[in-house]
C-alpha cells in the first residue's frame, strides 16, 4: 500500500467528513455491521425506518397526505407487506407533480437535484437532502468494498462528462481524497482510449469503475489493439446491465472479477453483487424493495417482476413505493457469503427496453440482444431500434469476422420473433450511439403505445 493511500484513508477521509459534518463514515460503519445481521433483524430495522419516513411523509408531504388511505402514525405498519395498501408512485406522478413530493419542512435550496434521462427523453428531476446523499455515498462505499476497493485506493473511472478539478481546493481533494482519474465516455475514440491505456499503465490504479458498455468498449479496444492487459483489483460495473458475453471480455482484459451493481438516480443503490457474484444483495438498510406482478400484487416466483422501491433515507423528497421502471428476478436463496441481506437473481432490464409485437405482446430487448450476440458470430455490439411494428434498425458494431452470413442471420433472428414481413435495416457503426448521460441502450422502441 502506498504512503498516499494510507494518508488518504486514515487522514483525508475522516477529515473530510468532519469538515462537512458528514455522516458518511458513521453510516458506512453501520452498514458494515447491518450486512451480517439475520434476515429477521434486518426486516425489523427496515420496518422501523420505513415507519419513520412514512410518518414524516404523511405529515409533511402533500402528495402522500392527499393520496394515502390512512395515517401511518395512527395506524403503524405491522409488516412491510402492508405497503400494498398504499398507492404505487409512477414516474409520471413525479414528473407532473414534482413540487407535491417535496417536504414542507425543508427549503428547496437545501436540496440536491439529480436529473435522469428517462426513456421518453423527458428529463425527470429528483431532489434529496444532504444527509441522504451522505448515506448513499456510504452505501456505495460498502458495495465498492465488496468489489475489493478500500478508501484511499487509486481508481480510474469511465464516466460521461466527468467533473473537472479546477480550483486548488478541488485539486487537493482529488489528490488526497477522491484519488480518481477519468476517461470521458462522451469522447470515446481510439486516440482517447489509447491515451487512457497509457495512463492506466503509468498510474496503476487498483480499482476501475464505469458503465457496463464503456467498460466493455475499453476492454475490447485494448484486446483488439493487442495492448498489454491491465491488472485491476476491483472492477465495478454500474448503471446498466452487464451482459455475460461482455463481462467475459472485461474480466479477461482487466484480469479480475467484475462486481455488477444496480441502482438509479431516484433512489441510489438498489442492489450489488458481493464477492460471490451469485446474484445481487439488496441495499436493505436504505431501500425497501417490492416485486409486483402485472396486477400489482406481490410476486414471489423466480421470474421477472416490476421493481418498486421505498427510499428510507430521503426526507427531503420522500419516495414511497416508487416504480423505478425496471424488472428483476427476486430470489429466496441465501448467499454463500453469509450476509443477511436478501438477494435478487438479476435485473432483467428496463421496462423501456422492451420491443412490441403487433399483437401487443412484449419482447425483452436485452434478452434479444444477448441471445443474438451469443448465437451469431461477427458482432461486437448491437442495439435494436424498433421504428414501427414491422420496421427495425439494427445499430451494429461489427467484429472482425462480420460477413454476409452475419447479416442474413440477423435478419432471420428478427423475423423469427417479429414475423416474416419484418423489414430490417442494418447500420454498421464504429460505436453505439449514447444518451446524454453517456450510456447506450440495448433496445429502443419508438412505437407510441398510446397512439397505437
Ligand atoms: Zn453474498
Amino acid at each position: 500500500m502506498s504512503f498516499i493511500e494510507l494518508i488518504s484513508r486514515h487522514v483525508a477521509y475522516p477529515l473530510w467528513d468532519l469538515k462537512e459534518h458528514s455522516v458518511r463514515l458513521d453510516e458506512h460503519r453501520k452498514l458494515q455491521r447491518i450486512q451480517w445481521l439475520d434476515p429477521a433483524d434486518i426486516a425489523e430495522l427496515q420496518l422501523r425506518r420505513l415507519q419513520a419516513v412514512m410518518e414524516h411523509a404523511y405529515r409533511n408531504v402533500p402528495f402522500y397526505r392527499q393520496n394515502w388511505p390512512r395515517d401511518p402514525l395512527k395506524y403503524p405498519l405491522q409488516s412491510k407487506a402492508e405497503l400494498r395498501d398504499f398507492p404505487v408512485v409512477e414516474k409520471h406522478d413525479l414528473r407532473e407533480h414534482q413540487s407535491l413530493f417535496v417536504s414542507e419542512t425543508v427549503s428547496r435550496s437545501d436540496l440536491i437535484a439529480a436529473k435522469t434521462g428517462g426513456s421518453t427523453g423527458v428529463a425527470l428531476e429528483v431532489l434529496f437532502d444532504k444527509r441522504c446523499q451522505q448515506q448513499r455515498n456510504a452505501a456505495a462505499m460498502l458495495s465498492d468494498s465488496w468489489a475489493g476497493w478500500r478508501p484511499g485506493m487509486l481508481k480510474a473511472a469511465l464516466w460521461g462528462s466527468p467533473p473537472v478539478a479546477s480550483t486548488l481546493r478541488s485539486k487537493l481533494r482529488r489528490y488526497l481524497h477522491d484519488r480518481i482519474f477519468f476517461l470521458d465516455t462522451m469522447n470515446l475514440n481510439d486516440d482517447t482510449m489509447l491515451a487512457f491505456h497509457g495512463e492506466l499503465q503509468r498510474r496503476k490504479p487498483r480499482a476501475l469503475f464505469g458503465h457496463a458498455h464503456s467498460l466493455y468498449e475499453l476492454a475490447r479496444f485494448i484486446d483488439d489493439a493487442q495492448l498489454e492487459p491491465i491488472t485491476i483489483d476491483a472492477a465495478v460495473s454500474t448503471s446498466m446491465m452487464l451482459l455475460p458475453v461482455h463481462r467475459k471480455v472485461v474480466e479477461r482484459v482487466f484480469r479480475t472479477n467484475v462486481t455488477d451493481r444496480y441502482g438509479c438516480e431516484e433512489v441510489g443503490l438498489i442492489a450489488s453483487e458481493c464477492e460471490e457474484h451469485e446474484g445481487m444483495h439488496l441495499n436493505e438498510a436504505h431501500v425497501v424493495v417490492e416485486f409486483l406482478n402485472e396486477q400489482g400484487e406481490a410476486h414471489e416466483e423466480a421470474t421477472p417482476a416490476a421493481v418498486v422501491v421505498s427510499d428510507l433515507n430521503n426526507y427531503g423528497m420522500p419516495l414511497i413505493r416508487y416504480a423505478v421502471g425496471d424488472e428483476a428476478i427476486p430470489s429466496d436463496r441465501s448467499c454463500e457469503c453469509g450476509r443477511g441481506l436478501a438477494l435478487i437473481e438479476k435485473v432483467v432490464g428496463r421496462t423501456a427496453d422492451y420491443l412490441i409485437k403487433s399483437d401487443g405482446s412484449r419482447v425483452s430487448g436485452i434478452s434479444m440482444v444477448e441471445k443474438t450476440l451469443t448465437a451469431i458470430p461477427g458482432i461486437e455490439q448491437l442495439q435494436i431500434v424498433q421504428e414501427s411494428y414491422a420496421d427495425f434498425r439494427l445499430n451494429l458494431v461489427p467484429a472482425r469476422d462480420f460477413n454476409e452470413e452475419t447479416q442474413r442471420s440477423l435478419v432471420a433472428a428478427v423475423r423469427e420473433v417479429f414475423g416474416e414481413s419484418a423489414k430490417v435495416a442494418i447500420e454498421r457503426l464504429e460505436r453505439l450511439p449514447k444518451t446524454a448521460r453517456g450510456k447506450s441502450r440495448f433496445a429502443v422502441c419508438l412505437i407510441d403505445e398510446e397512439q397505437a
